[in-house]
C-alpha cells in the first residue's frame, strides 16, 4: 500500500507520540520527526563536537555533524533496500549521538565517572533526554515529543537501572527483546560509518600508514582491487577508492544477510521483529573481517600516544568543570542554576554534555585561567 513491508514500522503501528498533535499536512509523521531534529540546537552542535580528533584540530576531519550525516546516508540506503521506513532510519541515524558530549569518548567516560555517585552518565540515554526533556522549542510540551519508534532508536543501550525507570521504553532491556528493524539499522550504520571514517581520518592525519594497513584483510583485499583495476593509483585517490568499496561491501553484506534471517526466522510482522533474536546483521563470512579492523583502530588509532594524551587533557577539562560547578553551584549560567535547584549534579552532567568542545575549552579557561573577568 505504501510501498513498505509488513515488518517496517508505519504510521498505523506506530505508538504515535506522548502528546497528541494534529496530523502534520503536506509529510508524514515521521519525515515530521527528521525535520525536528535538524531543526534542534542540539543537533547544530554536532558541527562542533567531535570522536577521534578535537574540533580544531584540522578542518577536514568529521565532526559529530559530518558523522552523523554519513549514517543517515547509511541507513536510508539499507532502509530503501529493505522497504523499510526510511524517514524514521533517518531520523534515528541524524538524532543518535545528539547527547554526546565534548570530546567524544574520553569525556563521556569522565563525565560518567564525575556522575557516578548520581545515577552514572549514559550517552545514549542522555540523546534520549535532549530530545524528551531538554529542547526548548515548543509552547505546549518540553523536548521534541517525537514518535515512540524514534525514541526508542535514539535509546540503543542502557542500564537495567535506567531501563526501569524509564517504563515502557526501557522494558526490552528487561525482557530482552529487540527494537524495531530501523533502529537495529541504524546501529550498524553508525559503526560502517566510523570504521570506513576514522581510516580515512586516521590516514589524513599520519597517526596511521597505509603501510600498517596492509595486516588488515578487508582493507588490503579491496586495495588490490583498486591497484589491478587502476594501475599505479595513490594517495588519496587510491584510499577513496578503496574506503567506497569497503563502505559498499559492508552495505550490501548487510542488506543481503538481513532478508536472510528475515527469512528464516518467518518475520511478517512489527510484532515478529520484537520477538526474534537480531536481524540487521552482517554475515558470518565478513563479521571477523570488521572485528579485525575495529581492532586496528583501536590499537593504532585510538590509542595512538598523541590521541590519548588529547584524551586526557579532555577528561582534566571535563572533571575540572564538574568538580568547579558542584562545589559551588552559583558558577553555573542563571538557566542551569534554576534546573540545578532540583538535581544539582543531572544539571551540571546537562551543561557540561551540552558543550562543544572550544566552548568546554573556554569555559575552563574562564574558570581556571587567571585574566580578566569576562
Ligand atoms: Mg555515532
Amino acid at each position: 500500500m505504501n510501498g513498505l513491508a509488513g515488518y517496517a514500522v508505519c504510521e498505523l503501528n506506530s505508538r504515535g507520540r506522548r502528546y497528541d498533535e494534529p496530523a502534520p499536512a503536506g509529510r508524514s509523521e515521521f519525515q515530521r520527526d527528521r525535520d525536528r531534529i535538524v531543526h534542534s540546537t542540539a543537533f547544530r552542535r554536532l558541527e562542533y563536537k567531535t570522536q577521534v580528533f578535537v574540533n580544531h584540530e584540522g578542518d577536514l576531519f568529521r565532526t559529530r555533524l559530518t558523522h552523523s550525516i554519513e549514517v543517515a546516508q547509511i541507513t536510508r540506503t539499507v532502509a530503501r533496500a529493505l522497504a523499510l521506513n526510511e524517514d524514521l532510519a533517518e531520523s534515528i541515524a541524524l538524532a543518535h549521538d545528539l547527547g554526546h558530549t565534548p570530546f567524544g569518548h574520553a569525556g563521556q567516560s569522565a563525565l560518567n565517572a564525575c556522575m557516578r555517585p548520581y545515577g552514572g552518565f549514559e550517552h545514549n540515554l542522555q540523546s534520549l533526554r535532549t530530545v524528551e526533556v531538554l529542547e526548548e522549542h515548543y509552547a505546549r510540551f518540553d523536548g521534541l515529543n517525537l514518535m515512540y519508534e524514534t525514541r526508542e532508536g535514539i535509546l540503543k543501550h542502557c542500564s537495567p537501572a535506567n531501563a526501569a525507570a524509564l517504563g515502557v521504553l526501557g522494558e526490552r532491556f528487561l525482557k530482552h527483546t529487540q527494537p524495531c528493524l530501523e533502529a537495529q539499522l541504524a546501529n550498524l550504520a553508525d559503526e560502517i560509518a566510523y570504521n570506513n571514517h576514522d581510516i580515512d581520518d586516521g590516514l589524513r592525519s599520519g597517526l596511521i600508514t597505509l603501510e600498517q594497513l596492509r595486516a588488515v584483510d578487508v582493507f588490503s583485499a579491496e586495495r588490490a582491487q583498486v591497484e589491478a583495476m587502476y594501475p599505479g593509483v595513490s594517495g588519496r585517490r587510491l584510499i577513496h577508492e578503496t574506503i567506497r568499496r569497503m563502505i559498499n561491501l559492508m552495505v550490501l553484506d548487510l542488506i543481503e544477510q538481513t532478508r536472510t534471517n528475515i527469512r528464516a526466522h518467518g518475520v511478517i510482522t512489527l510484532d515478529d521483529v520484537h520477538a526474534a533474536p537480531q536481524l540487521v546483521a552482517y554475515s558470518e563470512g565478513l563479521f571477523p573481517r570488521l572485528r579485525e579492523l575495529k581492532t586496528f583502530l583501536r590499537e593504532n588509532l585510538y590509542h595512538h600516544y598523541q590521541v590519548l594524551r588529547m584524551t586526557d587533557k579532555a577528561k582534566r577539562i571535563v572533571g575540572d568543570l564538574f568538580d568547579a560547578f558542584h562545589g559551588d553551584p552559583r558558577l553555573l549560567p542563571p538557566q542551569y542554576q534554576a534546573r540545578a535547584k532540583g538535581d544539582t549534579p543531572r544539571a551540571i552532567a546537562d551543561y557540561i554534555a551540552g558543550m562543544t568542545d572550544r566552548y568546554a575549552m573556554r569555559e575552563h579557561r574562564r574558570l581556571f585561567a587567571v585574566g580578566e573577568i569576562h
